[in-house]
């Protein structure tokens, strides 16, 4: 897998102080999992993050603290949690959300043959997966926070550039695009964003409150 596209040194810095919201932890750690390089610069972030920590004023604890700690040490220790495995398509971290392979995705139509599944995480942003058939338009959009799309299968362009496997697109608020996806396999991604997009066509607006796009 070539990747073209990585993850913003801001990106990087927010997952590693664990400041992102859960839907784009989810597309940052997915992307992660291809990318040894940048799992190599979020390393650099940690090791940054401990050494703040280590110079950090001291802060006044309750007088029950260290008893309350030393009782945990003789607590059984929790379950571990199963940890799945990645599948063809689905990287490990996604496999956890799905409950499964893409066969367990549960697809609702959004029209034009393009699919998609949201994805249960917390308030702050909205992660679906995609699915949009070769060649297929997804409807032109501008956005009023920041989306993250990551390519899982296939490809899409759109202005700016081509995205294949791999590859993590950032669009801001001034961007406005119509991304297309390629010839070849259907192009699944996992999209993150932080507000409901802007949907420049009126049939697309109106069906927004009902997609929760
Ligand atoms: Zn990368």
């Amino acid at each position: 897998m070539t990747i073209r596209h990585h993850i913003t040194d801001q990106l990087l810095m927010g997952y590693s102080a664990g400041q992102l919201p859960e839907a784009f932890n989810l597309v940052i750690a997915a992307h992660l999992s291809f990318c040894d390089e940048c799992r190599a610069r979020l390393g650099a972030f940690d090791a940054i993050g401990g050494a703040l920590m280590g110079e950090c004023d001291s802060v006044a604890m309750m007088e029950s603290s260290l008893t309350a700690t030393l009782d945990r040490l003789t607590q059984p220790a929790p379950a571990p949690r199963l940890r799945r495995k990645a599948c063809k398509v689905l990287p490990a971290p996604l496999v956890d959300y799905v409950g499964g392979d893409l066969a367990s995705v549960k697809w609702r139509s959004i029209g034009m043959g393009v699919r998609q599944a949201i994805l249960p995480t917390d308030a702050g942003a909205t992660a679906r997966l995609l699915y949009i058939p070769a060649g297929q338009k997804v409807a032109d959009h501008s956005h009023r926070g920041m989306e993250l799309t990551l390519v899982l299968q296939g490809a899409f362009s759109d202005e700016t550039d081509r995205f294949g496997p791999g590859d993590l697109e950032i669009a801001n608020d001034d961007l406005h695009h119509q991304p297309v996806a390629e010839e070849g396999p259907d192009c699944i991604c996992l999209a993150a964003t932080e507000a409901p997009l802007r949907f420049n066509g009126l049939l697309p607006r109106l069906a927004q409150p009902f997609l929760r796009i």
